[in-house]
């Protein structure tokens, strides 16, 4: 069995190794600590929670040795300032025998505060791809000594739209530098920005493509429509002692309200709401409240999907199927992190199960159903929300064959027509006004009136 001292991670370090109780490297570190500490070019695949970013940063640590100098030595690029935060967390944890400084900056807050941190001397900054660009605009960061430099979640990265920026970044870092990549997924874009980015990587893969850590315990409920999640989570929620720390995932700011609403029978202080309409610091301070274990709820979208290292997640319950398939490895990523086990939950509705499916076949493996519980109120769709549904299951036909005419089901339509009119709509449904449900519905009876004429 590899330990710490076979990969050669000096005392200072062992020590802190010790006291965080990291008792042995993770497949990651066994692999990635040698490479790098090498001086190679690495391409690291695998997903949060595998210990990645201690599997870098060890060696980055070893070869910055000690605080020398004002210039940065290393500099680690992060999608998100979650990501810097946290990254800022991992290194004083790992560093408290070492004088080696480091500094984190993003984007959102001011400049000064930043700017004199590292004129004050960093030998690693840590830093989302935009600030950077800024402070160094601003001649507040000299990158002309980095040695080392890592792009970390170069997935998310990419599918944030940075790739401008981190090709700036590149016109402006010395080409000669030992360069990191690591990644959850290799798509056809981090491959490419790997290409740019370095010569002869070696490369390193943890996991499969996309598939879940297997300590995830996934399971499915199918769930008829929005109220009947509402009670199914209601009910889930209110076993506090197996349900401790939970994340409920939803699409849209406005379900993440309307959940949030809904547990109005929890106390407030156990339950907080993150989306991206919250401040910078509501949103830091809710994450950090959660990771402490403060609240136990905390109701997202994908903004803290990728990459946020939270210990100890009970549950995640994805209230809201994701589209985005990668978005559901990402998002069960939040649990069973490092050798511990957890549990995923995903609600399904009938226009949902096209993208279980897809996601199912990019996991390469079945989530299987639970029956919902006898006690939980199952109510009747309402008209609107089945007319939703419906469309989204013809433009999901559409999709996988464009010759599908998308009749709109109209015997379906009548009937459940009828069924609204008894169904009282939940007060707290978050779907559309008034007049944008009428204009919909209007648009929905001509073309079932066509299918009807076609036949
Ligand atoms: P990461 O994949 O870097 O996001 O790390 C996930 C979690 O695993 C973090 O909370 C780390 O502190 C923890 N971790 C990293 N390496 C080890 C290790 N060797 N043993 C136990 N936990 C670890």
């Amino acid at each position: 069995m590899t330990s710490f001292s076979d990969l050669k991670i000096t005392r200072q370090y062992q020590n802190a190794l010790e006291e965080l109780g990291f008792e042995k490297p993770t497949p990651i570190q066994i692999k990635a600590i040698p490479a790098i500490r090498s001086g190679q070019h690495v391409i690291g695949i695998a997903q949060t929670g595998t210990g990645k970013t201690a599997a870098y940063l060890l060696p980055i640590f070893h070869k910055i040795g000690y605080a020398k100098g004002t210039a940065a030595r290393c500099i680690i690029i992060v999608p998100s300032k979650e990501l810097v935060v946290q990254l800022v967390e991992q290194v004083t944890e790992l560093t408290p025998y070492t004088d080696i400084r480091y500094v984190g900056i993003y984007g959102g807050v001011g400049r000064k505060a930043q700017a004199k941190a590292i004129h004050e001397g960093a030998d690693i900054i840590i830093s989302t791809p935009r600030r950077l660009l800024e402070l160094y605009e601003k001649e507040h960061i000299q990158l002309n000594k980095v040695e080392t430099m890592v792009l970390d979640e170069a997935d998310r990265m990419m599918d944030m739209g940075f790739r401008g920026q981190i090709n700036a970044i590149l016109e402006v870092v010395p080409t000669k530098k030992q360069n990191l990549l690591f990644s959850a997924t290799f798509s056809a874009r981090v491959e490419e920005l790997s290409w740019n980015f370095m010569d002869f990587p070696v490369k390193i893969e943890i996991t499969p493509e996309a598939t879940p850590v297997e300590t995830v315990e996934q399971v499915r409920y199918d769930v008829p429509n929005f109220l009947s999640k509402i009670r199914l989570l209601q009910h889930l929620l209110a076993d506090e002692e197996s349900f401790h720390r939970i994340i409920v995932f939803v699409k849209t700011k406005k379900t993440a309200n309307a959940v949030f609403n809904a547990l109005s029978f929890i106390a407030s202080e156990q339950k907080r709401l993150i989306h991206s309409n919250k401040g910078q610091n509501t949103r830091i301070n809710a994450f950090k409240d959660f990771k402490e274990g403060k609240i136990r709820i905390m109701i997202s979208t994908d903004v803290m999907a990728r990459g946020i290292d939270i210990k100890d997640i009970s549950h995640v319950i994805n209230f809201d199927v994701p589209t985005v398939y990668e978005d559901y490895v990402h998002r069960i990523g939040r649990t069973g992190r490092a050798f511990r086990t957890g549990a995923a939950i995903t609600f399904v509705t009938k226009a949902d199960k096209y993208h279980v499916k897809k996601i199912e076949e990019k996991i390469r493996m079945f989530i299987p159903n639970r029956l919902i519980p006898e006690s939980v109120e199952i109510t009747e769709t309402p008209f609107h929300e089945n007319q939703e549904m419906e469309r989204a299951i013809d433009q999901q036909k559409i999709k996988d064959d464009p010759n599908f005419k998308g009749a709109f089901h109209e015997k379906k339509s009548y009937k459940s027509k009828i069924k609204q009119k008894k169904t009282k709509r939940p007060p707290k449904y978050t779907g559309k006004t008034n007049s944008g449900y009428i204009s919909k519905t209007k648009k929905v009876k001509r073309s079932s009136k066509k299918g009807r004429h076609k036949k």
